[in-house]
C-alpha cells in the first residue's frame, strides 16, 4: 500500500489508473480503524479495481466540547490493517493540505432540513462538516464508488442525497453494521467506554431492536415506544440524547403509513456518545 500526504501525488496516481478504465473504490475514515471500517474496504475490492482509503480527523465536523483532539489517532497500526486487507492507497493528508485557507473561511456544502434532526439537532454544524469534507473528497479521488457504513445511518442518508442533489458521479453503496459479540456497534468511540459501563451499553441496541418488533406486531404509538426506551436507556444509568421512530429516506418523524422507517437512537455515557440504528420494512 502506498501513503500520500498531498492532493497533488494522490491525483497523479489515480489519473493513471482512471485512464487504464481501473474502476476506483473509495472508504472515507477517520483512522482507528476496527473490523467494521476493514468490511468497508474489502467490499469495496469486492466491486472495484483499484481502493483508495482516507484517514483524516476532520475538526470542521467536531463541535467546540467535543473530543478532536483526544480522538485516537493510531496510524501504524491502522497502516498495517489496511495493508491486510488489500487496500492499495492511503490518503493521510495534514489539516493545512486539506483547509490551506484555514477553517473560518472553508466554503462549506450545506444539506438542509435532513441535518437539522437527530445527531444534527445535538450537534450543530457537525453535518455541514462531514458534507463539505466528503465532497473535498470525492473531487480529489474522483472515485466511481463510495462505502458508507449503516452505522452513521444519518451520515450515508445526508451523503446520498447531497450526491443525488449535486449530481456528483460517484455510486454511494451502504456497508451492514459490524457489531460486539453482545451487540454493541463497533466505534472508534467504544473505546471512551468505562469497564462499568460496558456490560450495560448494549441496552441501546436492545431498546431499538424492541421497538421493532413492537412495530412489525401492529404497534404504531412512536411517541410511547420512544418514551419507554430512553425511560430504560436512563435506567441503566445513561442519558438519552434521542430514541425517534423515522421515515427511512426524510430521517423525518414516521408517519402510521410509512412502509420503511428506521429507528435511531443516541445515548451518552460517561465520556462517549453513541449511537446505533434498526431498520425495517413495513408489508
Ligand atoms: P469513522 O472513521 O467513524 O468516520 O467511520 C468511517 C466509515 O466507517 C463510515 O462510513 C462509518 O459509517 C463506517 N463505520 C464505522 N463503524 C462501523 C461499523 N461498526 N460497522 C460498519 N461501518 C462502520
Amino acid at each position: 500500500m502506498q501513503v500520500f500526504h498531498t492532493v497533488n501525488g494522490l491525483r497523479d496516481i489515480l489519473r493513471k489508473h482512471r485512464n487504464s478504465e481501473q474502476s476506483i473504490g473509495f472508504v472515507p475514515t477517520m483512522g482507528n480503524l476496527h473490523d467494521g471500517h476493514l468490511a468497508l474496504i474489502k467490499q469495496a475490492k469486492e466491486t472495484n479495481d483499484i481502493v483508495v482509503c482516507s484517514i483524516f480527523v476532520n475538526a470542521l465536523q467536531f463541535g467546540l466540547n467535543e473530543d478532536w483532539d483526544k480522538y485516537p489517532r493510531t496510524y501504524d497500526s491502522d497502516c498495517k490493517k489496511l495493508e491486510e486487507a488489500g487496500c492499495n492507497y492511503l490518503f493521510y493528508p495534514d489539516d493545512s493540505e486539506m483547509y490551506p485557507n484555514g477553517l473560518d473561511t472553508q466554503s462549506r456544502v450545506i444539506c438542509p432540513t435532513m441535518t437539522d434532526v437527530l445527531c444534527g439537532a445535538s450537534r450543530p454544524g457537525h453535518f455541514e462538516g462531514v458534507t463539505t469534507v466528503v465532497s473535498k473528497l470525492f473531487n480529489i479521488v474522483q472515485p466511481d464508488e463510495a462505502i458508507f457504513g449503516i452505522k452513521d445511518y444519518q451520515q450515508l442518508a445526508v451523503i446520498k442525497r447531497m450526491t443525488e442533489d449535486l449530481c456528483l458521479p460517484v455510486k454511494i453503496t451502504p456497508a451492514p453494521i459490524h457489531r460486539e459479540a453482545d451487540g454493541l456497534a463497533m466505534s472508534s468511540r467504544n473505546s471512551y467506554i468505562t469497564e462499568d459501563e460496558r456490560p450495560k451499553v448494549k441496552v441501546l441496541k436492545e431498546v431499538l431492536e424492541l421497538i421493532a418488533q413492537q412495530i412489525k406486531a401492529g404497534n404504531l404509538g412512536f411517541i410511547k415506544l420512544e418514551l419507554e426506551a430512553k425511560k430504560r436507556i436512563e435506567f441503566e444509568g445513561f442519558k438519552a440524547d434521542y430514541v425517534t421512530v423515522s421515515n427511512s429516506k426524510t430521517l423525518q418523524p414516521a408517519a402510521v403509513d410509512d412502509r420503511q422507517i428506521t429507528i435511531l437512537g443516541a445515548m451518552y455515557t460517561e465520556s462517549a456518545r453513541l449511537i446505533d440504528n434498526v431498520s425495517i420494512t413495513l408489508d
